[in-house]
């Protein structure tokens, strides 16, 4: 598919005139609904924080629809290319790629093992060969769309061979890779059995970015364990390592939020007047909030079982609390995934047929994905965001929760093992998820803080947030791969206003 928008600024000095952004999935979903293709936007922490960046400026963003079906995508996508204000670039994949590499590899090897939870990995030879089959295929789609001055951003771990594949084609691009979740110890990431591999093939890539110093850690560890004569350069946040005669950086890039459009949303009229009547329809009882997508990783069961030992530790915070837990659907065909949410759903019924009293029932369960101005309303409406994955990448929802309490109330109960923990540890309550006792004592005390403590963290939080927004980790990913910032990157002047998808993509 081809942009008909031209910009009329000068290519930056570096001589890369485009961002090129490649992930798994495009910022859209296509469903069909009888007979007809009907485009939805996607959702996720990888979609809220890179339409920002593209946005206006006339990229590509390649990637798959999530269907595998036959699409005529000159008449689908460009609509959706016109309201992003970007080019969708479509990579199609068959059933067996779909089931062997992202039902497979990615999501039943990698996803797991990433998240230290190696026992649930299916470590199936077979979808490692169409692991790189796939990252072949978007290979060639970006060989044919992209041009040697793009900057090729890829996302996250379903791409990780891609800058190999490239190399492959013969085709020269300046690359850089972006690990959105964990990367884990290397106690952990030499189960893999294509360690190797693996390891070799991200060093393809001319920049390599992780969450935290932690995730950078582990991954350098990895690398001497393979390698020990191989040795890092420079300090802060971005290393460089010598490899076969090349050079590979190395960063920690903490994602984060377009904090600003956050806060201006979460005050506007929309949000304002469903967040009184939320109020009005709580009769009083203070909102704990979770958001989640149905994901294992994100500690569910845990959180129930501490909001269940909360209520029966502590009687006084009965009706005085009501647990509004919403949870996104995600890989719902998948068995693992239909167990979790039978087993949240049992929890569920079981803490409020054990505690719902007239006029009150301890948790709300929404299982949906939420309208915006719905979840603004609620992330201001909240004094508590519960926020206890048992492992996370980064944890978007706990800088969004932040940015919404505009008046500085609220508190934020964070797991140490999300990655926003290590900018967030100094305003929110850290918890360990496995420890219920430990999360039921912070919800107590969540709710028994001082009007002046809460606001003294709450302003930490939000401070820390704001310096560091989506447009701050562009800005350092950018840097350290180009030398160059998002502005360099032009608007694009004759763009045309959003329509179809304005503020989901
Ligand atoms: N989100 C959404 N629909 C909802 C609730 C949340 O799209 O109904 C968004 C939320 O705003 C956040 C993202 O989903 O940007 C979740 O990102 P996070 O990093 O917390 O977790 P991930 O889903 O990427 O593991």
């Amino acid at each position: 598919m081809k942009s008909n928008r031209r910009s009329t600024h000068p290519a930056p000095e570096s001589g890369i005139a485009r961002l090129v952004a490649v992930s798994n999935r495009l910022p859209i979903a296509l469903r069909k609904v009888g007979g007809k293709w009907q485009i939805q936007p996607g959702g996720g922490g990888l979609v809220t924080a890179i339409s920002p960046v593209l946005r206006h400026r006339g990229g590509l963003w390649i990637g798959w629809s999530g269907t595998t079906e036959e699409v005529n995508w000159e008449t689908e996508l460009d609509g959706a290319s016109l309201s992003a204000g970007y080019t969708l670039v479509p990579v199609t994949l068959t059933h067996d790629e779909a089931e062997n590499f992202y039902l497979g590899f990615a999501n039943q090897i990698i996803w797991p093992l990433f998240h230290d939870l190696q026992t649930r990995c299916n470590f199936e030879p077979i979808f490692w060969r169409y692991y790189l089959q796939v990252n072949n295929k978007y290979a060639s789609v970006i060989a044919s769309h992209s041009q040697p001055s793009d900057f090729i951003w890829v996302h996250d771990y379903h791409l990780m061979t891609i800058a190999q594949s490239l190399r492959a084609l013969g085709i020269e691009r300046k690359t850089g890779f972006f690990l959105h979740i964990p990367f884990p110890p290397v106690d952990i990431f030499f189960r893999l059995p294509w360690r190797a591999q693996i390891l070799q093939a991200l060093l393809e890539f001319d920049i390599l970015g992780f969450q935290t110093l932690r995730d950078r850690r582990n991954f350098i560890q990895c690398l001497q364990y393979l390698s020990p004569s191989l040795k890092t350069s420079g300090h802060g946040a971005v290393l460089t390592v010598n490899i076969a005669g090349r050079s590979v950086r190395i960063g920690s890039f903490p994602i984060s939020i377009d904090f600003d459009e956050f806060a201006v949303h979460s005050a506007s009229r929309e949000v304002e007047s469903r967040v009184r009547w939320l109020k009005e329809s709580m009769l009083g009882s203070q909102i704990v909030l979770g958001v989640d997508r149905l994901d294992y990783t994100k500690g569910l069961p845990e959180r129930l079982n501490a909001f269940r030992l909360a209520l029966q530790n502590h009687p006084d915070i009965r009706r005085r609390l009501t647990f509004v837990q919403v949870v996104v659907p995600s890989r719902t065909d998948v068995l693992e995934y239909q167990a979790l949410k039978a087993e949240v759903e049992q929890l569920v019924g079981e803490i409020n047929g054990e505690f719902t009293t007239a006029g009150w029932v301890p948790i709300h369960y929404i299982f949906r994905n939420l309208q915006r101005d719905e979840l603004l309303a609620y992330y201001r409406t909240a004094q508590v965001a519960l926020v206890t994955p048992v492992k996370d990448g980064m944890n978007l929802v706990a800088k969004e929760y932040c940015a919404c309490h505009l008046d500085d109330d609220g508190v934020l109960i964070l797991s140490e093992f999300a990655g926003a923990a290590a900018e967030l540890q100094r305003g929110a309550l850290l918890v360990n998820p496995y420890d219920v006792e430990g999360v039921a004592q912070a919800i107590y005390k969540a709710f028994s803080l001082s009007a002046d403590e809460k606001r003294a963290r709450m302003r930490r939080l939000r401070d820390s947030i704001k310096k560091r927004d989506i447009y701050y980790w562009v800005d350092s990913y950018l840097k350290a791969a180009l030398s160059k910032k998002l502005h360099d990157f032009p608007m694009v002047e004759d763009y045309v206003p959003p329509i179809l998808l304005r503020t989901e993509i």
